[in-house]
């Protein structure tokens, strides 16, 4: 049901949250899904997404359901939830994590109604016992967070997003969708759009422009590991991430710049989970000044003050290489993003993907000459990375 939408959102903005003011388009953005309208938020990481659909969700009546792919993440955020209140059930979460206690224990809550927001991996939104569920429960919205993984165009891609639309129409309620991303170029905004039948949704763009970020590509040449220990000892102390594309070339870049003096250490995938999560806290609490890192490294990481981002290889889209260069300077000061690039690296990355289907294949080739023309192009980086998220950029 819509709310009227004079209500006094500082109010609540500083009971619940502790904050003075809103940023960038929150006040808008939770205006409208008071109002009852489909909502589209494209805003960059670290610009405050969550708080737009928790600070609604706690204002309006019944559940919201937030579909979220980042489980480790569900936990942190549930925990800040129920900070606001006495009760536990305000927030939960349901995923692949929970014991079936657990389980029947949140379905209790959500049935008698004193949950006001509930976060939900897609696969377990799909599973039919839960469309049952959420028919008996009312729900005030919908909030799709990393809306970006809907479409094989974005970075992130993930099948079962694109079911969630046709799930929300078997559960049958009538009630505002949200969809927000960090990353969408045009075409993925569209496609996730048209996929999740929000066509007419109100759409609020924040600006993807990081003016303290210096964006530079240098051709990588066979001196690049020895450019990198330089380019490193003349920044001494400082916090950076370096990606490669592969788990060998992390752990030979890692052992150079060790043997170089510099407390540098490895992370990937293929590391035991024990010394992965021992390498990052290392580099958090800047027991080390470098991490090498495949792109396994950095969801949901903030890191305030790392410096620069180098990328060894380029990296498949430039959606990828936005948001990986993006972990430079959140704190605002200095962020240095310098990628190598050789383009045999990328004519690599278009033979592994053979294997795939042709239309995967179309998608992996078009990613991979934007990147090219990116990193091939005379003009301003900046203008073309801005351009490539459909903003004009028009200061020298
Ligand atoms: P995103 O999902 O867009 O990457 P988050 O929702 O994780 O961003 O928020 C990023 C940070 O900004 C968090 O630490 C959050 O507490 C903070 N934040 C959000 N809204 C505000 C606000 N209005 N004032 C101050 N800090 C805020
Ligand atoms: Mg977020």
């Amino acid at each position: 049901m819509p709310m009227n939408t004079d209500v006094n959102l500082h109010e609540p903005l500083k009971k619940y949250f502790g904050f003075d003011a809103f940023k960038g388009n929150q006040e808008a953005v939770i205006r409208n899904v008071l109002a009852g309208h489909d909502t589209f938020v494209l805003m960059p990481t670290g610009g405050g997404k969550s708080l737009c659909y928790q600070l609604p969700s706690l204002l309006m009546e019944g559940t919201a359901v937030v579909i979220s792919p980042l489980i480790a993440l569900m936990k942190n955020q549930v925990d800040a939830m129920r900070n606001f209140g006495t009760d536990m059930g305000i927030a939960h979460f349901l995923n692949s994590s929970l014991t079936k206690q657990q389980v029947a224990d949140v379905k209790q809550d959500l049935l008698s109604g004193k949950t006001k927001l509930l976060y939900v991996a897609p696969e377990t939104l799909t599973k039919e016992e839960n469309v049952k569920i959420f028919q008996d429960v009312q729900i005030s919205f919908y909030a799709i967070d990393e809306a970006h993984c809907i479409s094989e165009w974005g970075h992130d891609f993930r099948p079962e997003y694109r079911r969630i639309r046709t799930i929300i129409d078997q559960i049958g309620k009538k009630v505002p969708v949200m969809a927000l991303t960090a990353t969408a170029t045009p075409k993925v905004q569209k496609d996730i759009q048209k996929n999740l039948g929000m066509d007419k949704a109100d759409v609020y763009i924040s600006s993807f422009n990081r003016a303290n970020l210096y964006y530079e590509i240098r051709e990588k040449t066979k001196d690049v590991d020895k450019e990198i220990v330089k380019f490193i000892k003349n920044h001494p102390g400082k916090s950076g991430i370096i990606y490669c594309l592969s788990r060998s070339k992390v752990e030979e870049l890692a052992e150079f710049l060790v043997q170089n003096d510099i407390r540098a250490l490895p992370y990937h995938a293929g590391l035991d989970s024990q010394v992965r999560v021992k390498n990052q806290d290392d580099f958090l609490m800047e027991k080390a000044d470098v991490i090498v890192a495949t792109i396994a490294f950095g969801m949901g990481i903030d890191k305030p003050d790392v410096r620069f981002v180098i990328h060894y290889d380029m990296p498949k889209s430039l959606e990828g290489y936005y948001q990986e260069t993006g972990r430079a300077g959140r704190d605002d000061g200095e962020g240095i993003c310098i990628a190598f690039y050789d383009n045999k690296d990328l004519r690599k990355l278009e033979k592994f993907s053979t294997k795939k289907s042709v239309a995967e294949q179309e998608v992996v080739k078009q990613l991979l000459a934007e990147t090219a023309s990116y990193a091939e192009s005379t003009s301003c980086r900046r203008k073309h990375l801005l351009h490539y998220f459909g903003e004009d950029y028009t200061e020298e």
